[in-house]
């Protein structure tokens, strides 16, 4: 938790004029936006001035949520687009539909997620396609948009919204402890290889001895991959695109029936600062945690 960050992260303050490195052309993407932390990290940035593309998986919750922006009065620059990432064909529309629509895009927020469990519960009757969506969906439309980062000083950014269900520490299996651990062999086969043996697992009903993680498991693993990937992506794309994970702590949205210690706002507001740091102080390969009351924390 919070509890265990290494340190705070003073660069995350409020952006001044010194270090503010956006402005209306910087464009934002950001997945599973109609609502919760999506769609209150779409009016975070549409408040700082940026450009956003807010994507749902269902085209009338989009325009639904277009509507509120426009009550609000930040929707000005804001684009709507329908976006499945767990549909490979839904991501090749978004493709080619932001094609010819933009040139570039400087930030992406993979923020879209489904956990089919109550906060109680641990069935993992929905394990393929939480990790379908959570891992591969994010994966997937990561790389089908990667030729379209823009080639910047201000160096395009990636944010993945991740949880520390997610987090090594949660996992009690040696054998895939080590895969994920070793940041040298850490590669993308090796990431689907621990992938497949939790729903191997799952399929022979064999999971709860594994040492997977106990709590949401299947939302776990994929959280754990989505980390895992992170790392990957880092590393090969050093000094072009950075590349961060943020948990967003316990926050009351539909995901977790309107509990949480603070709201999709505040969550949103962390977010937001961590993806607009100011170049000199841009990290990657970092697993940030937020807090309301402890701030920004990085883990790694
Ligand atoms: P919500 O359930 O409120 O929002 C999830 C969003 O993802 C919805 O817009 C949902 O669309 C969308 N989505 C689901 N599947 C797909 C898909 N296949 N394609 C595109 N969009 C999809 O959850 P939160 O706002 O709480 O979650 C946002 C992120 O924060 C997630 O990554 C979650 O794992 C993470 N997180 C949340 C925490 C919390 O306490 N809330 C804690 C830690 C991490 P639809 O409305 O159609 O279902």
């Amino acid at each position: 938790m919070a509890s265990s960050c290494r340190h705070q992260q003073p660069p995350l303050s409020h952006p001044t004029t010194t270090t503010r490195w956006w402005s209306e052309d910087s464009v934002v993407i950001i997945t599973g936006a109609n609502k919760g932390i999506g769609y209150a990290l779409v009016k975070r940035f549409a408040e700082l001035g940026l450009t956003v593309v807010l994507t749902s998986r269902d085209q009338s919750r989009g325009l639904q949520a277009m509507d509120s922006l426009k009550v609000l009065g930040v929707d000005h620059h804001v684009r709507f687009f329908q976006l499945d990432i767990s549909d490979p064909i839904s991501i090749q529309s978004f493709v080619s539909w932001f094609r010819s629509s933009f040139k570039a895009f400087d930030i992406l927020v993979n923020n879209a997620a489904v956990c089919f469990n109550a906060m109680n519960e641990n069935s993992m009757e929905y394990a393929e396609t939480v990790i379908k969506t959570n891992y591969y969906g994010s994966k997937q439309f990561t790389e089908a948009m990667l030729p379209f980062f823009r080639r910047s000083s201000s160096m395009s950014r990636i944010l993945n919204i991740s949880s520390r269900l997610g987090t090594l520490d949660k996992l009690n299996n040696p054998q895939m402890k080590a895969i994920l651990g070793d940041k040298e062999t850490l590669s993308e086969g090796r990431i689907d290889m621990v992938v497949n043996a939790f729903l191997e697992d799952v399929k022979e009903g064999r999971w709860k001895t594994k040492g997977w993680p106990e709590i949401w498991t299947d939302y776990s693993v994929a959280k754990l991959a989505l980390n895992a990937y992170s790392q990957v992506l880092a590393k090969r794309y050093e000094g072009v695109v950075s590349v961060n994970c943020f948990c967003p702590g316990f926050t009351q949205t539909a995901m977790t029936d309107g509990n949480g210690k603070h709201s999709a706002d505040d969550a949103a507001k962390m977010a937001t600062k961590i993806a607009l740091v100011p170049v000199p102080v841009l990290n990657t390969g970092k697993f940030y945690v937020g807090s309301t009351s402890r701030g920004i924390c990085s883990k790694l």
